[in-house]
């Protein structure tokens, strides 16, 4: 057995497990979250764990509040409707999103797929993973499909090649990109051996999921630095989370360390609604405060995209700092990251795109629809 495995079998599963580390756990209240959201939590990752309380504790151990009544829904970003075959989504043309397996080095209390992973009842069987691969393979505008779970790197590394060895033999899929947090919850996973496997199916590009510069360990650089030898692009997707990293300071730190094990940051994601995990919600402003305190501040490799992933599906759509205060046809009234304002002259020249609407027909007030979550008609 290999030493990854080992730890992930020494997960703690039972919160009772923690109480010899953290005083004061309410055990019996642990328990009923766990019961109906599993905790596993590897112990390399619990190694990191100063309090549970902390940002690293808060991602990894229940919370009661996870079962507190809220208006989250399990699935706001609307998977399963736009899901034509089990563990296969389709939500845009030329892009699909394969779940190959539920299983995770860790269950994030936060996770988007709270509903899914780590539940033993409903497994991703090798017959459905086939049937995803065979809907990809007669759906020729696919181009990109995108590995993901629960975490594809759980998955044993002749059967994780299988799959990369199918879809490369489907001509119109251009590119694979798999989604992890191994290389953060569980980074001696990535073995030699791993990123030996893996360069062999390029173009194969990987984004890898840290929230806290207190992740990126000596451990977590090497397994990075290891797969960047290989040749893999390595993007960094976080989720703005209360208490965790939702302050400008904690994310130049990440992004600088990530930067330094060739991780470029790719995403900042506000949290989705989804229930259980109501907690880590912040305002908008939160995540516009972190955009403007990176951008200008440090260098532009190191800022993301800040996009919300509408509910009911509507696709990731990006937000600014209001960087243009007003513009009059002739000019362009801006403010840089001073807060300082300068005057940029227009070119007078119609687009050859039109621009957006500059009014919506739609407003919050009066309220456009009963329950205004998710997608408004005009
Ligand atoms: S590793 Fe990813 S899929 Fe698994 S629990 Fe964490 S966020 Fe969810």
């Amino acid at each position: 057995m290999e030493l990854w495995q080992k730890i992930l079998n020494s997960s703690f599963r039972q919160p009772a497990q923690l109480a010899k580390y953290f005083r004061g756990i309410d055990v019996a209240s642990l328990d009923r979250v766990a019961e109906t959201y599993p905790m596993c939590i590897n112990p390399y990752y619990l190694s990191l764990v100063e309090r549970p309380d902390d940002p690293i504790g808060r991602q990894c151990i229940p919370d009661p509040e996870e079962l507190e009544a809220s208006a989250s829904v399990p699935d706001p970003l609307a998977e399963e409707s736009t899901s034509p075959v089990p563990c296969l989504v389709h939500r845009y043309p030329d892009r699909a999103l394969f779940l190959v397996t539920t299983r995770c080095a860790m269950y994030c209390r936060f996770c988007t797929r709270k509903r899914k992973v780590g539940k033993q009842d409903e497994p991703i069987t090798e017959e459905m993973r086939r049937d995803a691969i065979a809907y990809i393979a007669r759906t020729p505008e696919i181009r990109d499909v995108i590995v993901s779970g629960g975490d594809p790197l759980l998955l044993p590394d002749e059967t994780l090649e299988g799959l990369l060895q199918s879809l490369r033999a489907i001509p119109h899929v251009e590119m694979v990109r798999i989604g992890t947090r191994v290389p953060c919850v569980l980074p001696q996973r990535v073995t030699r051996k791993l990123a030996d496997m893996l360069k062999k199916y390029h173009p194969l590009y990987m984004n890898v999921h840290f929230e806290h510069p207190r992740e990126v360990t000596p451990q977590a650089a090497k397994a990075l630095n290891r797969l960047a030898d290989a040749g893999i692009p390595l993007g960094n997707q976080s989720v703005l989370l209360k208490g965790v990293n939702d302050d400008p300071a904690t994310f130049v730190e990440l992004n600088r360390k990530l930067l330094a094990c060739r991780v470029r940051p790719y995403y900042i994601y506000q949290a989705d609604p989804v229930e259980g995990t109501e907690h880590f919600r912040t305002p908008v402003d939160a995540g516009l405060a972190v955009v403007r305190g990176l951008r200008g501040h440090t260098s532009g490799l190191a800022v993301p995209q800040y996009v919300i992933d509408a509910p009911g599906g509507g696709g990731k759509i990006p937000l600014l700092p209001e960087y243009v205060v007003a513009r009059d046809g002739e000019r362009v009234l801006l403010r840089n990251y001073k807060d300082q304002y300068y005057v940029y002259p227009e070119v007078d020249q119609t687009p050859a795109v039109p621009p957006l609407a500059a009014r919506c027909p739609l407003s919050l007030d009066p309220d456009p629809d009963p329950d205004p979550v998710g997608r408004v008609q005009a």
